[in-house]
Order: C-alpha cells, then sequence, then structure tokens
C-alpha cells in the first residue's frame, strides 16, 4: 500500500503536503518535461503510508491507493513510474498558499470528471 497524488494537484503545487511528510517522499520534477504535468508525485518506495499528508491537502488530491477514484487511476501508475527517473525529481520548497473555497474544490473535480 501507498498514498497517490492525483491530477488533482495540476497547477496548484502549494505544498501543504511537503510540508508534513516525515520522509521526504513527496516530490516535484526538476525540468519541465511535458511528459510530467505540473503537479507533486510521491515516491511508493518511500512513503511509509502514515496518511498525514491527505488531510493537508486543501485540493483533495491525495489518495491512498486502494481508495483513488476510478477516473484518476491512471495516476497510480504515474506515480510509481518516478522510481525509473528519481533523480529528475527533488523535495520542493513551499510555496504561497492559496486557500481554496469548497466551490473551487468541487470544481476543480468536476473539471476533471470526477463526481462525488
Ligand atoms: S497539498 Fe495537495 S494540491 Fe497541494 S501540492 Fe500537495 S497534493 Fe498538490
Ligand atoms: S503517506 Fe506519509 S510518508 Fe506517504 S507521502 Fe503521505 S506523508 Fe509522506
Amino acid at each position: 500500500m501507498t498514498w497517490v497524488i492525483t491530477s488533482l494537484c495540476q497547477e496548484k503545487e502549494d505544498m501543504a503536503c511537503v510540508e508534513v511528510c516525515p520522509v521526504d517522499c513527496i516530490v516535484k520534477r526538476t525540468d519541465s518535461d511535458p511528459a510530467w504535468p505540473a503537479q507533486l508525485y510521491i515516491d511508493p518506495e518511500e512513503c511509509i503510508s502514515c496518511g498525514v499528508c491527505e488531510p493537508e491537502c486543501p485540493w483533495e488530491a491525495i489518495y491512498e491507493d486502494e481508495q483513488v477514484p476510478e477516473v484518476f487511476e491512471a495516476d497510480i501508475a504515474k506515480n510509481a513510474a518516478i522510481v525509473e527517473c528519481r533523480d529528475d525529481f527533488s523535495v520542493p520548497e513551499r510555496g504561497e498558499i492559496d486557500a481554496p473555497s469548497p466551490a473551487d474544490v468541487e470544481a476543480n473535480k468536476a473539471k476533471w470528471g470526477m463526481t462525488s
């Protein structure tokens, strides 16, 4: 079992999750390779499945792998794939916090086709 950051994080990147991860396994790509959407990823080999990142995410983008909504299933493999090119990722610095409203969060989910 591991935890997964879904596409709901794309273009958000406030790093609230990074702040609390005890093992620094939440990372960001260091270049702008278009194959890798601008979001954070969890290294499944380093994640200790503590779950403390999940409630910190204002965009509700983080899920336990077994709980990932169907629409984001591909994100499980995408997070896992960073292991193959781990040197291209590093722990980012925290950015400006732009707390979303509940309506913002729901609009972001709807954009990705997620129905809750
Ligand atoms: S807290 Fe959520 S939205 Fe913010 S960077 Fe982490 S996963 Fe992305
Ligand atoms: S579950 Fe724990 S170890 Fe895994 S990414 Fe979240 S905070 Fe880090």
